[in-house]
């Protein structure tokens, strides 16, 4: 029996973990820079914690969550996003209060059962920041800023920044009630998908990609006309912001968020690059949530990025870091003494922190120069009966091609190690 990973799962291999870790350090540095402090939650979540937060008719509730009742009859979900879970545990250990700014960051994977595609998978990895207690649109500005300027630190380019706001508990009601009314004469013009969503989550059906709803929305009532002063004016006032700080934005009153709590001001940063999956990063305002969990009346505003689309990006706009330089030292040794003092020089060196790595196997030193150099060794140093009977050991310098006899003793002198 062979073993896969399962479909819409992957493995990142040994020679992909350089760009991840390039990635992440990029993350951790550019939210601390913005103040965000980063925080770790358990990626099993009791069920309930989701369905009341993300909705019981949003696709994911509905139809994409790993979910599973435990050995204590409990029912358990992997998380499908990360949202629901940093404010369960910024109430849980009273981190946020109404008269300061909370704000916090995370990296990790997410899981849901969607059909697998490019750019689409069942676990993936995100990353997001929260911020708790501002409601103004400064607060908004700044996250979508933290967006912005990370994927600038990648260099990348021609990314936009799509904007809307989705109303408040006075007006997006009265939307609906407009949509609904609306959409109910051409209900047998819709998509299968968006005739249950008419009564199930009409506002969702804003944004099927389907033509055929593409073609009756063209005509439906506009969000943008019908929200509130105080969302259109927090919308506006995000858009000059940004606008402000050179960020290019665009309107789009179709953009409508895929997760229930979002109130006010949403976005999307998208690349034109990416095709059908072209969201890289998405986010907004969900200023019932915190209280809707049980917490105080504090409002949020928070963005996630997707981190395979994001590499794809880079990898589009050959973005991604050069291959990392192999080991400082290979020592090859030949014979069981050369092994041993081979091994108490490698140990000697890795003691100094410089990398460092030996053949255990006893292979030929022609078999032990092939694995220096697919180490990408800068140096090797050999080791065998009759150097350890002279007292001169010869190192070369890969890069050279040069070789020389030197003293154990006076290895650290000679090279010029990579790490
Ligand atoms: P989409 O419209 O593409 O389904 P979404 O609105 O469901 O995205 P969010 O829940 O807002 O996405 O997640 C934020 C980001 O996480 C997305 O912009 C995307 O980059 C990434 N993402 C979401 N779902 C997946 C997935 N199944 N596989 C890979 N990345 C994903
Ligand atoms: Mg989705």
């Amino acid at each position: 029996m062979k073993y896969q990973s399962l479909r819409g799962t992957h493995d990142i291999l040994p020679e992909e973990t350089p760009v991840w870790q390039y990635v992440e350090t990029k993350i951790h540095d550019k939210f601390q820079s913005f103040g965000f402090e980063e925080i770790r939650t358990p990626i099993i979540e009791q069920s309930e914690l989701f369905t009341r937060s993300i909705g019981g008719a949003t696709d994911i509730v509905s139809k994409e969550m790993y979910t599973f009742t435990d050995k204590g009859g409990r029912s358990i979900t992997l998380r499908p996003e990360a949202t629901a879970s940093v404010v369960r545990a910024v109430i849980e250990h009273s981190l946020i209060s109404k008269d300061k700014v909370t704000k916090t960051y995370y990296i990790g994977p997410m899981f849901r059962y969607e059909r697998p595609q490019a750019g689409r998978f069942r676990q993936f990895y995100q990353a997001g920041i929260e911020m708790f207690g501002a409601s103004s649109a400064f607060a908004d500005a700044e996250v979508i800023l933290a967006g912005i300027l990370l994927f600038g630190s990648f260099g990348i380019k021609s990314l936009e920044v799509d904007i809307n706001s989705v109303g408040c508990q006075v007006c997006r009601p009265k939307y609906n009630k407009e949509l609904s009314s609306f959409l109910k004469d051409h209900l047998s013009e819709l998509c299968v998908d968006c005739g249950a969503r008419f009564t199930t989550n009409p506002l969702r059906i804003l944004d099927c990609k389907n033509e055929k709803c593409r073609k009756v929305l063209a005509s439906a009532p506009s969000l943008n006309e019908m929200i509130c002063d105080d969302c259109r004016a927090h919308l506006e006032q995000t858009e000059d912001l940004l606008k402000l700080s050179h960020v290019e934005v665009r309107r789009n009153d179709k953009l409508v968020r895929g997760l229930d709590y979002y109130t006010g001001t949403i976005f999307e940063i998208v690349s034109r690059e990416l095709g059908a999956q072209n969201a890289v990063c998405g986010g907004g305002r969900y200023d019932s949530l915190v209280k809707e969990l049980g917490g105080s009346d504090i409002p949020a505003v928070g963005m996630a990025i997707g981190l395979e689309r994001l590499i794809e990006v880079m990898r589009m706009q050959k973005l991604l870091p050069e291959k990392e330089q192999g080991i400082s030292v290979y020592i090859a040794a030949l014979g069981q003494d050369a092994q041993k003092t081979a091994f108490a020089k490698m140990v000697e060196l890795l003691k100094e922190g410089i990398c460092a790595d030996m053949d255990f196997s006893g292979k030929s030193l022609k078999s032990q120069l092939k694995t220096a150099d697919n180490l990408g060794a800068r140096y090797v140093l050999m080791i065998g009966e009759d150097e350890l009977k002279k007292g001169s050991f010869p190192l070369r310098d890969m890069k050279t091609g040069q070789q020389k006899g030197i003293k154990l003793e006076e290895l650290l002198r000679e090279i010029e190690p990579t790490c």
